[in-house]
């Protein structure tokens, strides 16, 4: 399989550090808000990419991160942290939002399609590790404190912008308007990997360390979640492109300088959900959640029919426009695949002419769009029988998940309003005894009847899939 590596800005033929092997390492959502579209997208295009390699034999395992703690409204180490912010916002303690929107994170994930990685695990849980490897740093020479902060000395690396030749003065991203630049580095780029002392004193979790009570820096959990569940090597990072800087460029100049080895091989970027006002944000507010789009009439399969039309490395537009004609497509698609006849034998030799068209084409640095002509192809063969064109439809969803086969109107007549409403009860009552696996599995138990519950301070509310 080729892919497109951002440190070697090529595409290259994968090999991973041990055969038969992956270790995949994704950055995981901010827990401030409900994610929007547009970090689905990402987390949507990995899905594939990890779909995809578990299809081609790999043996994969990939951990993600849940940052619920050091990310500050600037990536520069400064601002506010964005988890406070958003606990004053909504009136809960840093934890109960993380704990909100982390499930709002997965219920989302779930209605997508999208696999809940090997490993989930929120920064808070692992400070003590942070604690070990910071110390390592400055032991190595590699970390300083100064002012009562730990930094990253970025002036001990031969090479720091890894993956661009950036020059020096773009690389200002730091020093925004109304941000002060931090008089304790030494050199413009190094970054926090421990605050005692930052301008906001009222951050509500610390945590006792060498250098006082404090919290870790963004970068540095990524590090060390990688590391701790992966061990020294990760084949495959991935992220959203802003990612690159400085988030991956420091989580490279740390996790190299601790480890004395290279780390990570292959990084995989994907490109931004734009709106016709630019990139979709967060912070900015004005940003479309899968709840918001299902209120105007589209499925989260739609969605990711739109995602997979077009290439993780080109940025991809969204307009009402764009998705509707996705969606039309999707629903005719859908309705093709469902009136299949189920007639013949299997044709062993048309299904590895049919099925080569899709590995190729994902093969070729994951190029989903025509891994969707390959579905369409056999939707429209006239060479193929029932039996075959269903058995190879099957096999792409392994990678592809869009529902092609799931009935909806079976799944609504399963379970009556009352029976929902029961089981919904159920569920706040098994959380409630902190049963949360009890939770967990009613809430995937409705899910797989196509029925999606969103979690409000309300309440639970839920929808029907269409
Ligand atoms: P965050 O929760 O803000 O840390 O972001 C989660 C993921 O979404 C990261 O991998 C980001 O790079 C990615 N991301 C942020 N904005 C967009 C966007 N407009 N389109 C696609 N991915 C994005
Ligand atoms: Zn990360």
């Amino acid at each position: 399989m080729k892919l497109y590596n951002t440190l070697s800005r090529q595409i290259e033929e994968f090999v991973p550090h041990e055969a038969g092997k992956v270790k995949m390492y994704t950055c995981g959502p901010t827990v401030y808000n409900f994610a929007h579209i547009g970090n689905l997208r990402t987390y949507l295009m990995e899905d594939v990419l990890e779909k995809y390699l578990r299809y081609r034999g790999y043996d994969v395992t990939r951990v993600m991160n849940i940052t619920d703690i050091g990310h500050l409204s600037s990536d520069a180490d400064s601002g506010e942290d964005k988890m406070l912010l958003g606990a004053r916002r909504e009136h809960k303690t840093v934890m109960e939002l993380a704990k909100f929107y982390t499930d709002a994170f997965f219920a989302d994930c779930e209605a997508l399609h999208i696999k809940r990685p090997d490993v989930v695990q929120p920064a808070t849980g692992c400070v003590e590790d942070f604690i070990r490897v910071i110390s390592s740093l400055i032991e190595k020479g590699y970390a300083y404190l100064a002012g009562g902060n730990v930094y990253f000395d970025t002036s001990k690396l031969k090479d720091y912008h890894v993956f661009f030749n950036f020059k020096e003065d773009d690389l200002e991203v730091g020093v925004r308007e109304g941000v002060g630049e931090d008089g304790n580095k030494r050199n413009k780029n190094d970054f926090v990997l421990w605050f005692t002392k930052s301008k906001f004193e009222d951050q509500a979790l610390k945590w006792e360390s060498p250098w006082g009570i404090g919290y870790p820096g963004w970068h540095i959990e990524c590090s060390c979640i990688a590391m701790k569940y992966l061990g020294e090597y990760v084949d495959i990072h991935c992220g959203g492109i802003d990612n690159v800087f400085p988030h991956h460029t420091n989580e490279i100049a740390q996790s190299e300088a601790y480890l004395g080895h290279k780390w990570c091989n292959y990084w995989f970027h994907v490109l931004h959900l734009n709106t016709a006002g630019g990139k979709m944000s967060k912070s900015s507010g004005g940003f479309l959640t899968l709840k918001k789009m299902g209120e105007d009439g589209f499925s989260p399969m739609e969605y990711r029919f739109f995602c997979l039309l077009s290439h993780y490395r080109k940025s991809l537009v969204y307009s009402e426009e764009n998705l509707a004609n996705a969606a039309n497509a999707y629903k005719k698609l859908k309705a093709k695949v469902l009136s299949l006849p189920e007639e013949g034998e299997l044709d062993a030799e048309a299904f590895a002419r049919y099925n080569k068209k899709f590995t190729d084409a994902l093969d070729n640095d994951l190029n989903t769009s025509l891994a969707v002509t390959a579905l369409y192809d056999v939707v429209k063969a006239k060479d193929l029988n029932g039996a075959t064109a269903r058995a190879l439809i099957a096999d792409f969803e392994k990678v592809l998940s869009l529902g092609l086969f799931e009935k909806e109107e079976e799944k609504r007549a399963a379970l009556s309003a009352e029976e929902i409403e029961a089981l919904i009860a159920e569920r706040a009552a098994a959380k409630k005894a902190k049963d949360y696996a009890e939770a967990d599995r009613i809430r995937a138990y409705l899910a797989e009847k196509g029925i999606l519950l969103t979690d409000t301070p309300q309440g639970t509310s839920y929808t029907v899939g269409k």
